[in-house]
């Protein structure tokens, strides 16, 4: 494939890409990275850098777990001031790694600092098929021959996509 991702090392960055607009997700995997130049991608990893600082990442190569608490609980942090499903989605996507690892997972939990929330993820059968999905589903938009169609504009404000599917700035 031309993909620059080995399409078996999806990442939650992937699950993430997939459930926000197919396009992006490919543009990604096949090289294309602006989020550097995007503010508020790097305010996300400064929230990330400093919020939860004292827990160590977990790398599983492609997938970068920020960490796993006794009992097999995957916690991630979002800057986002709003709960969505793609960062459950992203959750799923760690359990289903670690759990094909042979670990136990009871389950996620995604961290909000910035509105002081916390949403649970349920890790169960349903679960596990709904991430083996998504995963097959982020396989197919990396492998295919060419980008997804761009979303409706609507959809593309704050997306660092932008200057390449519209020639924004
Ligand atoms: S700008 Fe729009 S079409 Fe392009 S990747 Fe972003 S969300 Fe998708």
């Amino acid at each position: 494939m031309n993909a620059d991702t080995d399409a078996d090392e999806i990442g939650g960055v992937h699950i993430k890409y997939l459930l926000h607009c197919p396009r992006q997700l490919w543009l990604y995997s096949h090289g294309y990275r602006p989020e550097a130049r995007n503010e508020a991608v790097a305010f996300g990893e400064s929230v990330d850098d400093t919020t939860y600082r004292r827990h160590a990442d977990v790398d599983l190569g492609a997938a970068k777990i920020d960490w796993v608490t006794r009992g097999a609980i995957v916690h991630e942090t979002k800057s986002s001031r709003e709960p969505s499903p793609q960062h459950a989605a992203q959750v799923l996507h760690y359990c289903l790694l670690l759990a094909r690892r042979g670990v136990n997972v009871q389950g996620g939990v995604v961290h909000y600092p910035l509105i002081r929330r916390t949403t649970k993820v349920v890790w169960d059968a349903s679960a596990r098929r709904t991430a083996e999905a998504t995963e097959v589903s982020a396989r197919q938009v990396i492998t295919a021959d060419g980008p997804a169609p761009r979303l409706p504009r609507a959809h593309c404000r704050g997306c660092s996509y932008r200057d390449y599917c519209w020639g924004d700035s």
